[in-house]
């Protein structure tokens, strides 16, 4: 079987990089990974346990949609999902409401997208189509959903690609993984050392030579790591800082057409569920959407841990560059105080735990994850082909409806093993 006798050098430990690597390692491929952090997982990212009393993910939290190769890997390794529920409220301005989701132009709005053929911008599509006074509200909504919920930037997302989330009513459904993020991670981990992968953390990878059919890859310190073939699977950002040979640089060029976002995750864990004495109906809360600095916040409805967790996606966030955690969590509290009309100092008096992440801060994601612009496709099917001895993987390179998401990752590593061993 190709890619057997050979051994493969892959860089990032993330889910793509374990996945791509159980597969290659079962089929009797050596495989090394060099991974820049001290842990398995990249932008899955547990927290301390005993800061938040059950294992909160500070990265990726939520299983979106169907997402086919999580579910087969929960299963394996016998972790259930929990399906989220509850009620999604919002905040006006003035009052905390359940969120009225019907907008009076949506019907109008399904029947352009169903017959929408060529691909634009988001920005293009919303003023050709929805220009007038009269579709403020829906703009704002389409635009709240790409920038907060995609991480991406209206003036470059595309349409099409966004269509589908936008004509199931926005959302698929969700659910959280039993133990966390880091519980898969733990799994696959686990499932590649028992295989015989070797890992070898703190190993930050600077280049990637070729010579006489051999590949070198070099890490900060002066490690050299040779091998028949590497499979990248850093953020997209990374990639730039990554000296390439000839080959894949022409490659990696492509990657500039695919849109990465930045996001702000703030975990605040109280003594109590201050939120609900404040209004009784907010015992089952899930989501509660606004327009404060921190924008959208969540809690962990159905389980009753009184943490809410605040989310600041897309463009906008480089207002908040700020690279100090505690200034983040000071602006998660001030836009609590300001949704539940309580004085700040009374909110920060419940905080036990706070953990706060400007993802563009973090040297080994520089963001949180991709989006697709109208050119991006294309680019995918450059980036992900195996004509060299360097092969692209990772959630940017997923094709499917979920890109930017854990499922894309493992979809992703999986695919590029695959596509090695038919050879
Ligand atoms: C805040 C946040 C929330 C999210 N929420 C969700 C969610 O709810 N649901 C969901 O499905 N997805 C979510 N995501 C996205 C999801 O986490 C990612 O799509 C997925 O984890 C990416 O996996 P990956 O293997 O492609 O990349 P990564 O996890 O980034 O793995 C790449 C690895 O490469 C390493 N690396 C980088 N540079 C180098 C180098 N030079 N040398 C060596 N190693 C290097 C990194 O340290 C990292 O471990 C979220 C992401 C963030 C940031």
């Amino acid at each position: 079987m190709p890619g057997q006798s050979e051994h493969i050098v892959i860089v990032g430990a993330g889910a793509a990089g374990l996945m791509a690597a159980r597969e290659l390692v079962r089929a009797g491929t050596t495989v090394t990974i060099l991974e820049a952090r001290e842990r398995c997982g990249g932008r899955i990212h547990p927290l301390s346990i005993s800061e938040f009393e059950y294992p909160a993910d500070g990265g990726a939290e939520f299983v979106h949609g169907e997402a086919p190769v999580t579910r087969a890997l929960l299963r394996e390794a016998g972790l259930s999902l929990q399906e989220i529920e509850g009620e999604r409220w919002s905040f006006d301005g003035a009052d905390i409401m359940r969120e009225d989701r019907h907008d009076p132009h949506e019907a109008e709005l399904q029947a352009v997208l169903r017959d929408l053929r060529d691909d634009l911008t988001v920005a293009e599509f919303l003023r050709r189509h929805f220009a007038g006074d009269d579709y403020a509200r829906l703009r704002h909504s389409i635009e709240r959903m790409v920038e907060g919920y995609d991480a991406a930037d209206p003036e470059r997302a595309s349409t099409l690609a966004l269509r589908e989330e936008w004509m199931h009513g926005g959302h698929s459904p969700q659910a959280r993984i039993d133990g966390g993020y880091g519980a898969l991670i733990d799994f696959l981990a686990a499932e590649c050392r028992r295989l015989g992968v070797i890992f070898r953390f703190g190993c930050v990878v600077l280049a990637i030579e070729e010579a006489g059919g051999k590949m070198a890859v070099r890490c900060a310190g002066g490690d050299v790591q040779g091998c028949d073939r590497v499979i990248l699977t850093v953020p997209l950002p990374l990639l730039r800082d990554i000296a390439l040979p000839e080959s894949a640089r022409g490659k990696a060029a492509a990657a500039d057409e695919i849109g990465f976002g930045n996001v702000i995750k703030i975990l605040l864990r109280f003594s109590r569920p201050w939120w609900r004495e404040r209004k009784q109906e907010l015992a089952n809360m899930t989501f509660l959407l606004s327009d404060q600095a921190i924008p959208v916040w969540w809690t962990q409805y159905p389980n009753g841990h009184p943490v809410l967790t605040g989310w600041f996606g897309g463009p906008r966030t480089a207002a908040l560059s700020h690279p100090d955690p505690q200034a983040l969590v000071d602006a998660g509290l001030d836009s609590l105080a300001a949704i539940f009309k309580q004085p700040r100092g009374e909110i920060a008096r419940e905080l036990v735990a706070a953990a706060a992440t400007n993802w563009a801060h973090d040297p080994y994601a520089c963001g949180a994850y991709s989006w697709a612009t109208p050119r991006t496709r294309e680019a995918q099917t450059i980036l992900a082909r195996a004509d060299s001895a360097v092969l692209f993987s990772g959630e940017a390179l997923y094709r499917g409806a979920d890109m930017g998401t854990v499922e894309a990752a493992l979809a992703s590593g999986l695919e590029t093993a695959r596509m090695i061993l038919r050879g």
